[in-house]
């Protein structure tokens, strides 16, 4: 269980320059998500905490959301994945955040770092206790050997971490979904950003 103190967080996020909204539960979030996003196009990142809140299904009752596992008919997977960068809106997860407020994400083809990192009109990092973590070199290693892997694994990924889901081998399989590594020091200038802490365990 991680007992971090949220609360020291969400301080430590403001002097970086986030805005930053605390919830108990993911119901509450994605309700205060609704009531803040109409009318926009959105994108989002492959994460399981967004799906865990049924945003997909939520936020497309108001607006034009790309998400490449709801890929319509028409579109390709890659299509849908830069419409989600460009859109007004972008709402990710990440992999790992340390208690002073660096903010790390591994990915596999680049868009969602990208869209993370060069934010559209506003991003939304959605991020359960579960990927805080006390230190850097701990969010990192919570990234690599715990989110990277039991992603894999959820994906049927052929990489040696796939099978238990248990750590990182720094495998070179055609498979290995970590390609990109991005770690957010300090929010980057241009686009708002706003993290949106969840008192409950969500996503790898
Ligand atoms: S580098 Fe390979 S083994 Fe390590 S987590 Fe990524 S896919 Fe799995």
């Amino acid at each position: 269980m991680n007992d971090l103190d949220l609360s020291i967080l969400k301080q430590n996020l403001e002097k970086k320059g986030y805005g930053v909204s605390f919830f108990e539960t993911k119901e509450s979030a994605t309700n205060y998500l609704a009531s803040q996003i109409n009318g926009k196009t959105v994108g989002f990142g492959g994460s399981v905490t967004i799906k865990e809140m049924n945003l997909f299904e939520i936020l497309s009752k108001t607006n034009r959301v790309y998400f490449h596992d709801k890929t319509p008919d028409g579109l390709t997977v890659m299509q849908v994945r830069t419409l989600a960068t460009r859109s007004d809106i972008y709402i990710s997860s990440v992999n790992g955040i340390s208690m002073d407020g660096q903010i790390i994400n591994i990915d596999n083809t680049g868009n969602r770092v990208a869209a993370i990192s060069y934010g559209p009109e506003k991003v939304y990092l959605v991020i359960g206790k579960n990927k805080v973590a006390k230190d850097f070199e701990s969010a990192l290693y919570r990234a690599r050997n715990v989110s990277a892997p039991q992603n894999a694994k959820r994906l049927n990924r052929k990489t040696p971490c796939a099978v238990k889901g248990d750590r990182c081998y720094d495998c070179n399989a055609e498979d290995r979904i970590c390609r990109n590594l991005s770690v957010l020091i300090h929010k980057p200038t241009g686009a708002e950003y706003e993290v949106i802490l969840i008192n409950e365990n969500l996503g790898y």
